[in-house]
């Protein structure tokens, strides 16, 4: 078995409670390396594809990857694997947190958790031992005060792991949560909560071993020290909550349900005005050298302010009142649901009210209030919550009146604070997303801001930049490192392959590695073809083809230029029949 890795996966059955280590081929995990990449590979092969999501066959995976317990920065991370009760198409969330490296000491490289439980239970591993635990005590709990109880329970070497109020209830975009850092995009959460399992808890003693630790040590330290460089000056002083101005500027924010792309209250959202509002203090996942995360003090608490949070829950619903929407992000870290699919579609019934097709004449355009009343709905299911607990999708199909055409999502995943019409290589990106429109998923937003091509007239040229971002962003959620390390890379698939070979010993090379990425990106419309996806997916909402953006008349995306693009698409991906 190759450093890094201890070559087999903790399989639970939690209808039984039994547990057992499954061994994983040497070869499987150099083709799938960790993370989405493995967990996807699990997923096919567990049969996952045709099993309703929230049925008790239906398996849950969570993958850790070789890096994972290594000194490099960043990469305390595990990835969440699962068919998506929002989209029924593969999904895979990762978080950042020391329940990565727990789990992974527990022995394995991955958890698969299979069947239901009788009752609401707890999860316990322990050096790859398994046990349920009842946790009637923990129903209603929200995802802090759950961790907080099993902690003082367990003790503080347990990394728990919850779902709140609404995965409980099964909200389609309920999440997985860990010391306030979420698996969060898909319904992670829902899938969770099907199996009456509120929490999972872990701890172990099972450390890998490094093939060349004193080379891996020097390069930990040199990455190390170059995260603190330019690359990422931007998330470490000041956030990610900056790019909204940028976004605006740019004429690409999302803006009421995407009818407008410039908010006219986005200068209250820049960091200095949130920190002249709010006490600020700065925070960042275990193990990371950037520490990207600012947090605002509201209601004499913090609570985290990241971009999409701000977006969704600000520009996208009219909100400018700062603590409103800060409340409101807590909130949906607090009831266990996705702040992005919880805001676009809380902002796509605001447009539904406005055009007589909802009668919640409350729900309005620029209410704070109604933000935050909507989310409690809809982490309980109650009122008009149970319908947008469902995601905008199903939403629109309850309400008909054509309002699919403006329903703000791909797939069924509700679409994230980049504008379509204005950043084209980023529609294209949303358009051809496997688990939907996905800004993690596909980096094409770089490729509209930089100067390789025109971002309100993509051509088929963009498609190759498109498809880069996206293999990179598979690599590096397989390797597992973070995001906002990709700037500190000169050469990031010959500086990957180093990385692995110090912890691996493989001897893999830039080539393979590129090779690797598109393996798992294959390997997610594989998933994808079997769970009934049809080329014809690979689209966006009526709203954003054949018409100008209402505050940009130059930014145009043909419905007849989208279809092109994806065609290129498939064609480069060597899917020319679109299958
Ligand atoms: S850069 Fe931010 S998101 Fe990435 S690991 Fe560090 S704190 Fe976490």
């Amino acid at each position: 078995m190759a450093f890094g890795y201890h070559g087999r996966y903790l399989r639970i059955d939690v209808s039984t409670g039994h547990a057992e280590h499954v061994p994983l081929r040497g070869e499987l995990l150099r083709q799938y390396i960790g993370g989405s990449g493995l967990g996807t590979r699990l997923l096919i092969d567990e049969n996952a594809a045709t099993a309703d999501p929230v049925s008790p066959q239906a398996p849950i995976v969570f993958a850790f990857s070789p890096l994972v317990g290594t000194p490099l920065t960043t990469s305390a991370k595990f990835a969440v694997v699962c068919r998506s009760p929002l989209t029924e198409l593969i999904n895979d969330a990762l978080a950042g947190s020391g329940f990565a490296i727990a789990a992974k000491a527990c022995g394995c490289d991955a958890v698969v958790v299979v069947g239901r439980a009788r009752e609401w239970s707890v999860l316990i591993i322990e050096d790859g031992a398994a046990h349920l635990e009842p946790a009637e005590d923990l129903r209603g709990d929200t995802c802090s005060v759950a961790e907080g109880k099993l902690r003082a329970k367990l003790g503080p070497q347990y990394r728990i792991a919850t779902i709140g109020p609404g995965g409980e209830r099964g909200v389609r975009f309920a999440t997985i949560s860990h010391d306030g850092r979420h698996a969060g995009r898909g319904g992670t959460g829902a899938v969770l909560g099907s199996k009456n399992i509120k929490a999972i808890a872990v701890r172990g003693t099972h450390q890998c071993e490094w093939a060349h630790p004193h080379e891996l040590i020097e390069l930990s330290r040199d990455l190390s020290e170059r995260s603190f460089g330019p690359a990422t000056a931007k998330y470490r002083e000041l956030g990610t909550a900056t790019n909204l101005l940028t976004l605006n500027r740019f004429g690409a924010l999302p803006t009421r349900n995407f009818q407008r792309a410039t908010f006219d209250q986005a200068s209250r959202f820049a960091p200095a005005a949130l920190g002249a509002a709010h006490a600020r203090v700065r925070a960042s996942c275990v193990a990371c050298t950037i520490g990207c995360e600012h947090l605002y003090a509201v209601d004499g608490a913090p609570v985290r302010a990241e971009y999409e949070s701000l977006f969704a829950l600000g520009s996208l619903c009219g909100v400018g009142d700062t603590t409103a929407v800060l409340r409101a992000s807590r909130l949906c870290d607090e009831l266990g649901i996705d702040t992005i699919s919880a805001g676009g579609t809380i902002a796509f019934a605001m447009e539904c009210v406005e055009r007589g097709i909802l009668g919640e004449r409350w729900l309005t355009f620029g209410s704070g209030d109604a933000v935050l009343k909507a989310i409690e709905l809809i982490g309980r299911r109650e009122g008009i919550g149970d319908l947008l607990a469902d995601g905008s999708r199903r939403a629109a199909m309850v309400l008909g009146h054509g309002s699919m055409a403006f329903a703000p999502q791909v797939k069924g995943l509700e679409i994230p604070g980049y504008e379509p019409r204005a950043l084209q290589t980023m529609a294209l990106g949303f358009a051809v997303g496997a688990r939907g429109a996905d800004h993690n998923r596909s980096g094409a937003y770089e490729v509209d801001f930089s100067d390789k091509v025109d971002r309100r007239h993509a051509t088929v040229d963009s498609v190759r930049h498109a498809i880069d971002t996206e293999d990179r962003a598979a690599l590096m959620d397989s390797l597992i490192l973070c995001k906002f390390l990709r700037g500190v890379f000169t050469d990031f698939y010959a500086e990957s392959a180093e990385l692995l070979q110090a912890v691996t010993g493989w001897d893999v090379t830039a080539g393979e590695l590129r090779d690797t990425a598109r393996r798992i990106i294959a390997g997610k419309r594989e998933f994808n073809l079997r769970a009934g996806w049809t080329p014809q997916e690979d689209t966006l909402p009526e709203r954003f083809l054949n018409r100008p953006l209402p505050d940009d008349p130059a930014a145009v995306l043909t419905a007849e230029g989208l279809r092109e693009l994806v065609t290129e698409y498939h064609r480069q991906r060597g899917w020319a029949t679109g299958e």
